[in-house]
């Protein structure tokens, strides 16, 4: 190679040095600009009342999950990524309840993005496990654990938006009312079931965390996670204890195919017991306007409004 040839290589190689790592440092920093709001992406719709609730109109928030979506099943699209790649905050709901967006989150952190796990901010001992591996992330049905989570929001916006943090704090206290106001109705509602009649069977096991709290005995087809079995030998025993012990309803879910139920009811029919569906619950996702339970609060009471009309 000649000594010219040589020079233009050189100096190409430069160009291209120089020009790959101007790219890296186009993007600019603009999160602390005035009058901006927060931009968080969500992952189910208990997470976006919460998070819109907490933030109030500091916030711009933006669920990836709609009304009646699984998100046990559910799977990050290209636009999914896209956003949280762009969010100021993510916020998610953990203990595997997003089993199948674990590697998404991942790489966000490897990004350096804030991301919030409330589940994992819990104190451990009052999850419960199914088993050694395997926590129930049904914890909003928990009332006074939602009360946690939604501490963790208030103090992770404080952290993120330090001047809001007052503003923050305020909201959270104010929910905190509300959360009381909800757990003496629920109380109430559940107590007008006869004693022995306060039994929970639905679809997947998801009300773990409020049958405890509020005193019903709950059974279901599929464990945890929709993701798991849905053996026949499940509802074989669950018919055998429907008949056995005379329940008259049973519940199908919102975001999990009725099949299993009808199924179930199908089985203790084959018993000679009747057993009615009790209505629809919600489980994984808020219902929507047009049936008053677009959010948090509106759901868990209409939740308990269906379960004792039924048992009653
Ligand atoms: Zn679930």
């Amino acid at each position: 190679m000649n000594k010219s040839l040589k020079l233009i290589a050189i100096s190409g190689l430069m160009i291209f040095i120089f020009l790959s790592c101007g790219r890296g440092t186009e993007k600019s920093e603009d999160n602390n600009e005035e009058g901006r709001k927060l931009q968080i992406v969500t992952t189910t719709t208990m997470l976006t009342d919460l998070l819109k609730t907490i933030g109030g109109d500091k916030v711009e928030v933006e669920g990836l999950m709609g009304e009646g979506i699984d998100p046990h099943l559910y799977i990050a699209s290209a636009g999914d990524v896209g956003k949280l790649s762009n969010a100021d905050l993510i916020v998610y709901g953990g203990l595997h309840l997003e089993g199948k967006m674990t590697e998404v989150f991942e790489k966000m952190k490897e990004q350096k993005k804030s991301v919030l796990n409330v589940g994992e901010l819990l104190d451990k001992n009052q999850i419960t496990m199914e088993d050694e591996n395997t926590p129930d992330p049904h914890v909003w049905f928990n009332t006074e654990l939602w009360a946690k989570e939604a501490e963790s929001v208030a103090n992770e916006l404080s952290r993120i938006d330090g001047k809001n943090k007052d503003y923050y704090n305020q909201n959270l206290e104010k929910y905190k009312i509300e959360l009381n106001k909800l757990t003496e109705y629920v109380k109430k509602r559940i107590k007008e079931i006869p004693e022995k009649s306060r039994v929970l069977v639905t679809a997947h096991d998801a009300f773990g965390y409020f049958g405890e709290q509020f005193g019903l005995e709950v059974k279901a087809i599929q464990g945890v996670s929709t993701d798991s079995e849905t053996g026949a030998r499940n509802i074989r025993e669950l018919a055998d204890f429907i008949a056995e012990r005379n329940i008259k309803a049973i519940f199908v879910e919102s975001s999990v195919p009725k099949k299993s139920i009808e199924a179930l009811q199908e089985a203790v029919k084959a018993r000679g017991k009747e057993v009615k569906i009790g209505g629809e619950l919600y489980s994984d996702s808020l219902g929507d306007k047009e049936h008053n339970t677009e959010t948090y609060i509106k759901t868990v009471k209409a939740n308990a409004d269906i379960i004792t009309d039924a048992l009653k």
